[in-house]
This record gives structure tokens, C-alpha cells and sequence, in this order.
């Protein structure tokens, strides 16, 4: 057992235009661990997320892997080499490559033989390995893209509202199986969302952000008992 974060944020900030919008943002996920950023639509979640991937730069503040630095205001380890997976929402399958080849992309030959069928049956779509995009249903393309992200076995997962394309019960089952799949992983995630349902339904820790800033953190179970102000307390009460 160690208790260094698999993922950590100390004090990242970030303007835009003079304009604050991380603001000395903290926080840090064990491996497994499943963290929700959540928050009304421009208080800064995606930017975090981007900050984290690498593909922004922060003003300030420093972001470690397993202990290790991987960037602050003077080294900045880039995105490819961050052990970083990433899922958004618009985040499309290659079209032109089948399953197997888009769940394959970028991992060595050698080891796509064994990592694409293994990944493809723990998404539950081994059937249609030989399939192209267009021939799955949006669900089905969800699933393929949880496992392309996964396949060079990422440290940490960034998703930011990959679900919000999808139908309300397919939403449900997607949202459990990848759960499921990233927890078997051991990966650590750091989950966009303005849903205070989807951060429910997700989170080991829900850490609420407002304008830029974290004004709580917690066990998703003790922030909706226990918001830390009337803000907070309507924000949960369209819960249903
Ligand atoms: P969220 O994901 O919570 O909706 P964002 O991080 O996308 O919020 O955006 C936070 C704020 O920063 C918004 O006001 C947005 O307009 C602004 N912003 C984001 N990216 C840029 C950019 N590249 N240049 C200027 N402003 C930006
Ligand atoms: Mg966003």
C-alpha cells in the first residue's frame, strides 16, 4: 500500500484575458479512485481537465503522476508522455478504421494482438471487432471509445461529459459499465461534469467548483447532506 496520489494538482491557477478561471485549484486522486469536478457551465472544469492532459498551460501551480512532477511554470512533460487517457463527448472513433484498428492505434503491433480482443471483451464488444463506426449505435461507439482510451493503459482517465450525448437509460448502463472496466483498471479519473446526478452516481469524491474555485470536497453522500451553503444546497435539490 502507498498513499501518494496517482494524480495531483497543487495550486493551479489560470487566467484568461485578465480573467481568473482556475483559481488555485487542489486536488489529488489514489489510483482506482473515482474524483467529479463538478459545476455550473464556465466555472473552469474543462480547463483543469486540459491544464492536466497538458494541451494548456497553467499560470501557476504544479501537477505530479505517482509522485512524480510532470509540469509546473518550468517543465512541462508533453501530453503524449503523461500516461494520460482522455474521453470526451465529441471525442470520434477514426471513421475509415475498424473497431480492432481504432482500439489498436498508437500501441505497438506486438501487443495490440492481445490488449484490442481482451479490452473489446471487457466493453462487451468483442462481437464487433471487425465492424467500422458507422455500423454501431452511439452506445456501442461509446464503448469502443472507452476501450481505444484505456488501451496503452493510461494512468489516469480524463473524461469531460463523455456521456451527454447518449439516451437516458443507455446513459445509466454506460456510466456503470465504465465504472466498472476503469475501476478493474485501477485507473484514476478525473470526471467533468454539471450533473450533480452524474457526479452522484459516479464519484468516490465530489469536489464542487464555482467560479474558478473548489469550495468543497467530499464524499458525494456527505456533500449532498451536507452542502456548504444555500448555492450549493439548490444546486443538488433538481436531484431526482
Ligand atoms: P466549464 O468546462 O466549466 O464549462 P471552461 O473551463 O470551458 O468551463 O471555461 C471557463 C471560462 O474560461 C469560460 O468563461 C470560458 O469562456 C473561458 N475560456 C475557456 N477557454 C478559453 C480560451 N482558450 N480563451 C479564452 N477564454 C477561455
Ligand atoms: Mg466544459
Amino acid at each position: 500500500m502507498t498513499d501518494t496520489p496517482r494524480l495531483a494538482l497543487t495550486n493551479i491557477s489560470k487566467s484568461f484575458g485578465g480573467q481568473k478561471v482556475v483559481d488555485d485549484v487542489s486536488l489529488d486522486i489514489m489510483p482506482g479512485q473515482v474524483t467529479c469536478l463538478l459545476g455550473p457551465s464556465g466555472c473552469g472544469k474543462s480547463t483543469t481537465l486540459r491544464i492536466t492532459a497538458g494541451v494548456e498551460m497553467q499560470d501557476s501551480g504544479s501537477i505530479h503522476l505517482d509522485g512524480n512532477l510532470i509540469c509546473d511554470t518550468k517543465h512541462h512533460v508533453p501530453p503524449e508522455n503523461r500516461s494520460i487517457g482522455l474521453m470526451f463527448q465529441d471525442f470520434a472513433l477514426f471513421p475509415h478504421l475498424s473497431v480492432a484498428a481504432n482500439v489498436g492505434f498508437g500501441i505497438p503491433k506486438s501487443e495490440a494482438h492481445k490488449r484490442v480482443p481482451e479490452l473489446l471483451a471487457k466493453v462487451g464488444m468483442q462481437r464487433h471487432i471487425d465492424r467500422f463506426p458507422h455500423e454501431l449505435s452511439g452506445g456501442e461507439q461509446q464503448r469502443v471509445a472507452l476501450a481505444r482510451a484505456l488501451a496503452p493503459r493510461p494512468r489516469v482517465m480524463l473524461m469531460d461529459e463523455p456521456f451527454s450525448g447518449l439516451d437516458d437509460r443507455l446513459r445509466d448502463e454506460i456510466r456503470d459499465e465504465t465504472l466498472d472496466v476503469l475501476k478493474a483498471e485501477g485507473t484514476a479519473v478525473l470526471l467533468v461534469t454539471h450533473e450533480p446526478t452524474e457526479a452522484m452516481r459516479m464519484a468516490d469524491e465530489i469536489a464542487l467548483m464555482r467560479k474558478g474555485r473548489i469550495v468543497q470536497r467530499g464524499a458525494p453522500y456527505n456533500i449532498y447532506n451536507s452542502p456548504i451553503d444555500l448555492e450549493a444546497a439548490k444546486f443538488f435539490s433538481d436531484i431526482n
